[in-house]
């Protein structure tokens, strides 16, 4: 690797790590709609099965679903932090790259 392609790859990785430090609020998981039995004896949602629909952030840590009741006042809030650690996720796999092309000195 010469040494303009490793001053390349230095410019990028920090530009990436830029981006990475303004990205402060992400949440890992996905808001999703589950409909939910309630604990009323005879409600006639629940014994016609469409029972109560509602916003739940999920995630799934060893193997089990965690899931956290948001309702329609945070799941919007929710899903942007959704998306943002998906960009960071994205971020983090381009900077493993980068640290890989300048470990071993080539470029993939
Ligand atoms: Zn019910």
């Amino acid at each position: 690797m010469n040494e303009q392609t490793r001053r390349r790859l230095n410019v990028e990785r920090q530009r990436l790590l830029d981006r990475m430090h303004s990205l402060r609020e992400f949440i890992r998981g996905s808001v999703v709609v589950l409909r939910r039995p309630c604990s009323y004896q005879g409600c006639r949602r629940c014994e016609a099965g469409v029972r109560h629909p509602a916003l739940y952030h999920t995630v799934s840590k060893q193997g089990r679903t965690q899931t956290t009741y948001l309702g329609r006042s945070l799941a919007e809030a929710c899903r942007e932090q959704v998306e943002a650690y998906r960009r960071l996720e994205a971020l983090v796999e381009r900077i493993s790259e980068v640290n890989l092309a300048l470990l071993v000195g080539k470029e993939r």
